[in-house]
């Protein structure tokens, strides 16, 4: 088997920055693709919370000082190095305070849209890559990038790099973890970002409606594209899914592959987690009833036995399915049921699990907030997952569920349909439980199913055990993965 040299883009890397499923998989993919003998490094932007000393940073007197060509500007950035915790994945931090140097991630928290400059906050993450790959003097085979913010590298590899002897044998690979988000900026933008110097027209992909639209540069140039669940890959090729991309996206169809995203199972895993108040096994699944009663006291709300706590974990976005709970949630509270929702996002969003709180006092309890900690006792704690998702290119939320003996109720959409199935409590197969339209009616039906079947220990227990036996790691997901790479190399994929 080829052994690859990659470089790895992502705008989060868990641990170092986190705002949703790109950072889990950002900072678990590069080491099982180690794991399998791939020279594989990461490259990321600095953000203020990422402390040198806290992760053991260094500066690399070579990257010290790297002039990346940015429009009619030259922008001297530094690069620092460290690594993945527990691991041996070279992680390189692209070190620019005036650009990086700030809390959030994406958004301005006095506006709660976008940073202002974030077209040139990820245009220069893109250029960066090339710069410090020529200052390593480090030729990898591939360059794979992950959504809008790092697509600008194979638009700028097929245009500004075309030439450039150095990257004569690099291809990249753009994975897309959610096609609606597409970094879409005003056309004056391309000057800005160096695109305007290059054989690069109005006909161009890249443009859209007269705008510059980022992910699209790099759908239209990248070798190879993939996303995160084989039911994602066929959706984002229909009008309903493909947020106006699915006319691009047929064009690409031959390059498009369906990879599945796999989940961390040294930090998602109920037998040694840090942050649970009990561990517990398969084996021992009477301990998981600690970590019930503990999540109960810290949210402050009682459940009897026979009430079925249900957790939702999610960024607070409409894709994530709200309208469709509070169209629901009348219904929901006929049933003897509690809800535990954490979350952060949209203020609309926000105010509307507010209202469910107050209206439904004891009943719904939520923790507006990012907290890792307190997604780690949800999984441990509730009896069942809530995804009601209006679509989910794979989600990771259902995959700790089952890994922690928690089944999801999900929407059957994209991810969710690749890796819960449904249960049969009569017959005690199954994971989850879940409904096929994206309807209040039916979401409340499922819940029912599984209220039903809560009732009948034994053959909850089984839908239980049933999840916890999935095998959701990363090995099959990086060797799937593995395929996609060979196919830029032109070697054949077996098996
Ligand atoms: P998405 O990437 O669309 O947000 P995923 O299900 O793929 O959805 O991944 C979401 C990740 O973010 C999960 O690890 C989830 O636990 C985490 N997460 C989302 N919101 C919060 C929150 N408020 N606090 C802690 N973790 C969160």
């Amino acid at each position: 088997m080829a052994q690859f040299n990659i470089l790895y883009l992502s705008s989060e890397v868990f641990p170092f920055a986190k705002v949703g499923g790109l950072a889990d998989v950002a900072g678990a993919l590069p080491k099982a693709l180690k794991d399998r003998e791939h020279d594989v490094r990461v490259l990321m932007p600095k953000y203020k919370k990422i402390r040198d000393r806290k992760y053991n940073l260094r500066e690399v007197i070579r990257l010290r000082e790297i002039h990346v060509p940015l429009g009619d500007q030259t922008i001297t950035v530094s690069v620092k190095s460290g690594f993945l915790p527990d691991s041996k994945v070279q992680a390189y931090f692209l070190e620019y305070k005036p650009l990086f140097d700030r809390a959030d991630v994406y958004v301005d928290p006095k506006t709660k849209e976008g940073w202002e400059d974030n077209h040139l906050r990820f245009a220069l993450f893109a250029r960066t890559a090339f710069e410090m790959l020529k200052v390593l003097f480090w030729q990898p085979d591939l360059i794979h990038v992950n959504d809008w913010t790092s697509s600008l590298v194979p638009f700028y590899l097929k245009t500004v790099y075309k030439d450039d002897e150095f990257f004569q044998n690099t291809r990249t690979l753009l994975t897309i973890h959610n096609l609606a988000y597409q970094g879409v900026f005003s056309a004056e933008t391309a000057q800005q970002i160096g695109a305007d110097i290059i054989p690069f027209d109005e006909t161009h992909p890249a443009w859209d409606n007269g705008n510059f639209n980022y992910l699209k540069a790099g759908l239209a140039t990248a070798d190879l594209i993939s996303t995160v669940s084989p039911t994602y890959a066929r959706e984002i090729l229909t009008p309903e899914f493909g947020s106006g991309l699915d006319g691009l996206l047929q064009t690409r169809k031959d390059v498009l592959h369906g990879v599945l995203n796999g989940i961390d199972v040294d930090e998602w895993n109920p037998e040694v987690d840090k942050h649970i108040a009990k561990n517990y096994t398969i084996e021992e699944l009477d301990n998981k009833a600690a970590n019930r009663a503990a999540l109960l006291e810290e949210m402050d709300i009682e459940a009897d036995d026979d009430t079925m706590v249900i957790g939702l974990i999610s960024r607070l976005a409409t894709q994530k399915g709200f309208d469709l709970l509070e169209e629901a949630a009348e219904k929901l509270m006929e049933m003897p049921i509690v809800l535990v929702i954490l979350g952060t996002g949209q203020s609309d969003v926000e105010e509307m699990v507010k209202g469910l709180v107050e209206k439904y006092p004891g009943r719904v309890v939520a923790k507006i907030d990012f907290s890792d900690e307190l997604a780690h006792k949800i999984e441990a704690g509730a009896d069942a997952f809530l995804m009601p998702s209006h679509y989910e290119p794979c989600g990771l939320n259902q995959m700790y569920s089952m890994a922690y003996g928690t089944p999801p109720i999900v929407h059957a959409v994209g991810g969710l349909v690749d890796t819960v199935e449904n249960a049969r409590p009569k017959k005690k197969t199954g994971t989850g439980f879940v409904f096929d339209s994206y309807s209040a009616d039916k979401l409340v039906d499922a819940v029912k199913r599984a209220v039903e079947a809560f009732k009948d220990k034994e053959a909850w227990t089984a839908i239980m055990r049933n999840g916890m036996q999935r095998d959701f790691s990363w090995n099959a997901s990086a060797e799937a993965l593995e395929d996609v790479y060979k196919l830029s190399m032109g070697e054949a994929v077996t098996g």
